[in-house]
């Protein structure tokens, strides 16, 4: 099994064949927009999914990395929601409580996250997740940044292909 650096650094080095390779199909007539933009945001796309799938693995970089990520926005989330909820006489004395639910939340996120993960190369080590992937980030581009439909398409395709390099380098490649 390729470990971190193989999988993020084949990315790296790779990602003109996945530009040469939408370079082609734009023109054969496919609708996508090699912009300068769109190729550095393509890149980012692609070498953060050479890494993504191994974030069923529970010892993985990527793992390890996510999850403060995650506990920040559920206790976030939990914050937003109940603020102003709880009224212990203190102003200070009530952020600072409503902040002990909100932590705790944060930890339970925490857990969650490795317990409630599929098997490591189950179900995220799929195309249907390089599907997924690319569909987010087509999405995110598109909307999120107010980005054109065929540079959204060619972050979209970079991203499932990134994605896809890592199943091939793990030498297992299933549709689900
Ligand atoms: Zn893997």
């Amino acid at each position: 099994m390729p470990n971190y650096d193989t999988h993020v650094l084949s990315g790296v080095l790779s990602y003109p064949v996945a530009v040469a390779l939408a370079g082609l199909l734009a023109d054969h007539g496919a609708p996508l927009e090699l912009s300068t933009m769109a190729l550095i945001i393509g890149y980012a796309f692609y070498v953060l999914g050479s890494d993504l799938p191994d974030m069923d693995h529970p010892n993985a970089l990527i793992h390890r990395g996510t999850k403060p990520i995650v506990s920040v926005a559920a206790g976030g989330a939990v914050y937003t929601n109940i603020a102003g909820s709880i009224d212990l006489g203190q102003p200070w004395l009530n952020t600072a409580v409503e902040w002990v639910v909100a932590a705790l939340a944060g930890v339970m996120a925490w857990f969650a996250f490795t317990w409630l993960m599929p098997r490591h190369r189950g179900i995220v080590h799929s195309l249907l997740f390089a599907a997924i992937y690319g569909g987010l980030a087509f999405l995110m581009v598109e909307y999120g940044l107010g980005m054109r439909t065929g540079e959204g398409l060619f972050v979209g395709l970079s991203a499932f292909l990134g994605y896809t390099l890592h199943l091939l380098l793990d030498g297992s490649v299933k549709l689900v």
